[in-house]
């Protein structure tokens, strides 16, 4: 797949969801990616990318951003609490807040440096206990607790269960955005971003899809 293919099914996907062109937001997730990889993905125009760690993303972003204009980055991975000021010096936005303490953090730190990335809410939707997130349960508390802090809250973010259909994860998510009035929807990959588009979702995190399959060195 290419970039413009995986752009193609996106405004295909948004027309037949009777949704507003533009209305969902492409990111590419370069995490593992090699650079040569990365940089023809930045060649093509694309601007917006995903990382899964604030390491990885220190080490080869700011040079990328030195010879490319626009580019707009997004920390999908879960966040350490000591890692935050860092993310928040690199990221546009953080898609993984999942407690109290890290939006204290986030906010402790907004104050010093004056500005703050974009906040999505990291829903563990298929209550997996390996997996990040606050239970679906927890949801409008930790949301009232953010909004309390005065935080740039924009929405919620989910990753399905791999064994499992995500349409009724994406149903989920997005009931429960609607229950706190928020209108961002982080969900949907390269299995699923179509169906994730169906469901409302305004941020599609496409990795494999646009890269290539992810080559991990042991
Ligand atoms: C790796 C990753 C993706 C992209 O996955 P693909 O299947 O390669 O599209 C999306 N979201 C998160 C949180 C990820 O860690």
């Amino acid at each position: 797949m290419s970039l413009k293919d995986i752009n193609d099914r996106l405004k295909a996907a948004e027309a037949r969801a009777g949704r507003a062109p533009g209305s969902v937001t492409l990111i590419a997730v370069s995490k593992v990616q090699p650079v040569e990889r990365v940089r023809d993905v930045l060649a093509q125009g694309q601007r917006v990318f995903g990382e899964n760690r604030v390491q990885e993303a220190q080490g080869r972003w700011p040079s990328l951003m030195q010879t490319h204009d626009g580019i707009s980055l997004h920390l999908i991975g879960p966040l350490q609490t000591n890692k935050t000021r860092a993310a928040m010096e690199m990221f546009d936005a953080i898609h993984s807040v999942d407690r109290l303490k890290l939006a204290e953090t986030i906010a402790r730190i907004a104050d010093e440096i004056g500005t703050c990335p974009d906040l999505f809410v990291q829903i563990n939707t298929g209550a997996e206990p390996q997996k990040a997130g606050v239970l679906p349960d927890d949801t409008d508390g930790l949301v009232r607790q953010i909004r309390d802090l005065s935080l740039p809250l924009k929405g919620l973010m989910c990753i399905p269960p791999v064994d499992q259909e995500p349409a009724a994860h994406f149903e989920l998510l997005q009931a429960l955005a609607a229950r706190n009035g928020l209108e961002g929807l982080s969900m949907g990959m390269s299995d699923d971003f179509e169906t994730a588009i169906a469901h409302g979702a305004t941020h599609v995190r496409v990795g494999s899809a646009i890269f290539g399959e992810r080559v991990y060195q042991g």
